[in-house]
């Protein structure tokens, strides 16, 4: 059987590509990314009631590997990248449905226009396919005991360095967003790298909005090196 699904919305984000992305929702609120919703959910009467909730649901299609398949077996980058653990003890992209769920806090609705949701961080990457949207229910949901495996705890984070070029760079930015210093903090904080690489000469770029950030890591720093906007 197979049971087709429709997006009722679609997501705006300032993660063009998936290096970057955080692993988890919440780890770089500075990220403001917003969900339209699509015609006919578009509708003011769909979100009634919403408000009132400080926290949603967030079902979504991994849509940027939902071809690549899965395996029964998976290397979750907090697991260093070398033990496996099975595709259902992991919130791996690569799965046997490519459905994501992400708990994010609502910063705002906007009705003026259609709907469209202003969420305060989350790890979605811009496009994504959003299925459905549901309130959270901190009584039934939260459960600040319950055992979190091989996550239990937030990652380490690294110290941020910016090199002078960078920060004057992003002092003659034209029309920045105004939240962009911190979220590439927060972004770089998090240690993009793959698990396997630990090449402190090496140079990394991360796009985020319409700019490239070069960055390198060495002793526990993120290094920002440049700022340039993004050219393909
Ligand atoms: N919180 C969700 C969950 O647990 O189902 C997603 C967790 S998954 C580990 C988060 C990663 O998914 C991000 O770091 C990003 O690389 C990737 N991602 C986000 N949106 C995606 C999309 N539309 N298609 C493919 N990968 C995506």
């Amino acid at each position: 059987m197979t049971y087709p699904f429709t997006p009722i919305g679609i997501v705006h984000s300032p993660y063009k590509e998936k290096f970057g992305i955080p692993r988890q929702p919440a780890l770089a609120p500075a990220a403001d990314i917003q969900i339209e919703l699509l015609p006919p959910f578009n509708h003011p009467d769909t979100v009634r009631g919403l408000d009132a909730f400080s926290h949603v649901w967030i079902s979504f299609v991994f849509h940027q590997t939902a071809q690549r398949g899965w395996q029964p077996l998976v290397r979750p980058p907090r697991l260093g990248g070398n033990a496996k653990v099975g595709v259902f003890a992991s919130r791996s992209t690569h799965r046997p449905n490519p459905l994501g769920l992400s708990l994010v806090e609502v910063r705002g609705i906007d009705l003026s226009n259609g709907v469209r949701l202003h969420l305060a961080g989350a790890d979605l990457l811009d496009g994504t396919p959003v299925l459905d949207i549901k309130p959270y229910i901190p009584f039934v949901e939260a459960h600040p005991q319950a055992r979190g495996g091989f996550v239990d705890g937030p990652p380490p984070c690294l110290e941020i360095c910016w090199s002078q070029p960078a920060l004057q760079q992003l002092a003659a930015l034209p029309a920045a967003p105004p939240a962009l210093a911190q979220l590439i903090e927060q972004v770089l904080a998090q240690d993009p790298r793959p698990a396997y690489q630990d090449d402190p000469e090496r140079i990394y770029g991360v796009r985020l909005y319409d700019y490239n950030i070069r960055f390198c890591i060495r002793d526990n720093h993120a290094h920002v090196l440049e700022i340039q906007p993004f050219a393909p």
